[in-house]
């Protein structure tokens, strides 16, 4: 299986539009060692063929143009693109769903409460549902294994498996609307497995490391771990107020570093990484503490094979 990263921050990007944090400012005059970075998106093949983007991000359209395994290949409309796996209902992982909207067949996979927010309280992604057959959605069920399956019902020998983290939806469902819906249902991690045995774990987003989490993290190959604050009170002391990362359904890289330390047999890379997070900074002591932890901090472009 081939695993392409397209992009690595978290909603807002980095530099971010309206941001004037120390991060941004610097990058902004080209004073900053580091790189600039758009909002996270992986994009996973096993078949040389069909490509199955794992959430869709607002900057999909520029990230697909900058890689060109992504482009059209024969006729007049075409893409190697065959589907979208939906983890959460989140603006920054969802928007880009918008962007596949050409009439083009796709395989979308979410649970039936993140369909539910999309296809029945936001109207414009009827526009996925102009022609029958335009996206054919699969319900996904935690702990249940499901194989990636391209429009013609092609098996791109990827299976994969949701794993329940969260219960907040986003701030846009209305209160009586999240009374209706299955809170496990919220935001989901997602176990990758190649026909080989493989493993990639996918978890940009998690509110705590639990038991069976950590032995999810402990059988994968590659880590992809929420890498968006490096403390619990970093957005507070930028911006003088706001919600604490935790409060927020992040682990603080800070906390995650410590627990995971003894976490030997993934590579572990650090992904959604919001643009206030210090570990940005390559001549910081953070980004040095992370590396001699034995980490790494994804950048967009990066590509691997599992
Ligand atoms: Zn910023």
């Amino acid at each position: 299986m081939l695993v392409k990263l397209l992009g690595s921050a978290a909603g807002g990007a980095f530099p971010q539009w309206n941001c004037a944090c120390h991060n941004c400012r610097a990058i902004r005059k080209g004073t900053f060692q580091g790189k600039i970075r758009s909002q996270t998106q992986v994009a996973i093949c096993g078949d040389s063929n069909s490509w199955f983007l794992l959430g869709a991000s607002p900057d999909l359209r520029a990230q697909i143009e900058s890689t060109p395994e992504l482009h059209p290949r024969d006729g007049l409309r075409d893409s190697p693109i065959s589907g979208v796996v939906l983890l959460n209902a989140e603006i920054d992982h969802i928007l880009g769903l918008l962007l596949l909207r050409e009439l083009q067949p796709l395989s979308v996979y979410a649970t039936r409460s993140i369909r539910g927010i999309l296809t029945q309280d936001n109207s414009m992604f009827r526009m996925l549902e102009r022609v029958p057959n335009q996206v054919m959605w699969t319900d996904i069920h935690s702990a249940t294994p499901f194989p990636l399956v391209d429009p013609a019902k092609h098996d791109s020998g990827i299976s994969c498996r949701a794993v329940s983290l969260g219960s907040h939806f986003p701030a846009y469902v209305s209160e009586r609307r999240r009374s209706e819906l299955a809170s496990g249902e919220s935001s989901s991690g997602l176990i990758v497995e190649t026909t080989t045995g493989k493993r990639l774990a996918y978890l940009p987003a998690l509110p705590q490391i639990t038991d069976s989490l950590m032995s999810e993290i402990e059988s994968s190959d590659v880590l992809l771990f929420d890498g968006t604050f490096w403390d619990d009170v970093e957005l507070i002391r930028v911006q003088a107020s706001g919600r604490t990362a935790r409060e927020m359904g992040h682990v603080p890289v800070s906390e995650s570093l410590a627990l995971l330390a003894q976490v030997g047999r993934p590579r572990k890379i650090y992904i959604h990484i919001n643009n206030t997070n210090p570990l940005l900074n390559e001549a910081g002591p953070e980004y040095r503490q992370v590396r001699n932890a034995g980490w790494e901090i994804a950048e967009d472009g990066w590509q691997f094979e599992l």
